[in-house]
């Protein structure tokens, strides 16, 4: 036999509360018992995206919840800056440009966080932009971006922060409300540690108001309707009915837990996961903003990257990331959020060793696991 661990920034492990919550019998949605499970739930959502707004639930991936934004946000012809640094960063772009939206793209090295410095910089070049578009953890190249920062230039403009906070909501502090953000997204799969599925978005008082002018058009991710549904208890259309009877149940374990306490747990896991890595001779993607959500390192020179992968999934069972583009075969992604602890991380980096081995690199192995063990020791009492 062989055990399987998935580690992979998204989709990421489910806890068995919420599997064993979601394999109930269905129940209808339109009644009172449903109502009650959405009703608290949204609210327990509220609290880790740390706001006071409704927080929008979407039958989507994550990829819902971005387009959603910009079509009740926006006009044809708006212009937008875009912060693109990664897959996804580019992503924020290609929705813009598919609704007629002119995008300012501000391209940033992969692996590098965005200068708000540079932001400022097209914003005073560009009087009428209306959105900043960025990662607050670009998953692709395990960087984060300065979102706090950021959430400062765009306060007393007739501009929008928008956030896809899809691997950071519920990994880093982001406080919505406290820092200014105007649209937050994120997705179930991710910290949410539920399957993928479920979409979500909040947005400010400002954001909404955008929401009253913007003329793209739209009929699904109708986000005014969505709030007076939410508002009701319900949503405008048969939702996915289970995943948000485990959203409750992972949201419930996020409180217990504490917020500050589970970004206590994701630091120290992400730096253990950077210091196995040194101590491997492993050189960091992001080493100057990495992510508490994924840590992402280049695979030493003679050993081939997509292999690497394919070797730690399909004979030792170990569900990594690779890279994408031009990354492709050159790195890995060892992923360190949701429903992870101590014992996933060393599982991952006695595997990567072992595998490095097997793969004709020269390196002592245990190397990695003790310079691991030294911080998440930090864990216990
Ligand atoms: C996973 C992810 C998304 C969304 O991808 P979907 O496949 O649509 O869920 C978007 N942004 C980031 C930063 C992500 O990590």
């Amino acid at each position: 036999m062989r055990k399987n661990y998935l580690l992979a920034p998204g989709p990421t492990p489910v806890p068995e509360s919420a599997l064993l919550a979601m394999a109930q019998p269905m129940i209808h949605h339109r009644t009172p018992q449903f109502s009650e499970i959405f009703k608290e739930t949204a609210e327990l959502l509220k609290h880790v995206f740390q706001t006071q707004e409704d927080v929008l639930i979407l039958a989507a991936s994550g990829t819902g919840a971005m387009e959603g934004t910009i079509v009740n946000l926006y006009s044809p012809g708006d212009e937008v800056i875009v912060v693109n640094g990664g897959k996804f960063g580019e992503r924020w772009g290609k929705i813009s440009e598919s609704y007629g939206l002119k995008a300012h793209w501000l391209n940033v090295e992969w692996g590098k966080a965005v200068d708000p410095i540079e932001v400022k910089k097209l914003l005073d070049a560009n009087p009428n932009v209306k959105g900043v578009l960025v990662q607050a953890s670009e998953t692709s190249t395990t960087a984060a971006h300065p979102v706090k920062e950021l959430a400062a230039l765009t306060k007393d403009k007739n501009c929008l922060l928008i956030v896809d906070g899809i691997t950071a909501v519920g990994v880093f502090d982001l406080p919505m409300d406290a820092w200014g953000i105007d649209v937050l997204v994120s997705g179930s799969q991710k910290a949410f540690m539920l399957p993928p599925g479920l979409a979500f978005a909040s947005l400010s008082a400002k954001a909404w108001k955008f929401q009253e002018t913007a003329k793209c058009p739209r009929f699904y991710f109708d986000f005014k309707k969505e709030r007076k549904n939410l508002k009701d208890n319900t949503t405008a259309y048969t939702p996915p009915v289970s995943l948000i009877i485990g959203l409750r149940e992972a949201l419930k374990m996020i409180k217990e837990e504490g917020l500050q306490n589970v970004f206590a747990r994701h630091d120290r896991l992400a730096r253990a996961a950077r210091a196995a890595s040194a101590a491997l001779g492993l050189k960091l993607l992001a080493p100057d903003a990495p992510s508490n959500a994924a840590t992402g390192v280049f695979v030493p020179d003679g050993v081939e990257g997509g292999k690497l992968v394919k070797y730690l999934r399909d004979t030792m069972g170990i569900t990594l990331a690779g890279g994408q583009d031009h990354l492709k075969g050159k790195i890995l992604r060892i992923a360190h959020l949701g429903y992870v602890d101590t014992f996933d991380i060393i599982i991952a980096i006695a595997a990567i060793e072992m595998a490095l081995v097997k793969a004709g690199h020269k390196l002592e192995l245990g190397k990695g696991v003790a310079a691991a063990q030294k911080i998440l020791i930090e864990g216990y009492k």
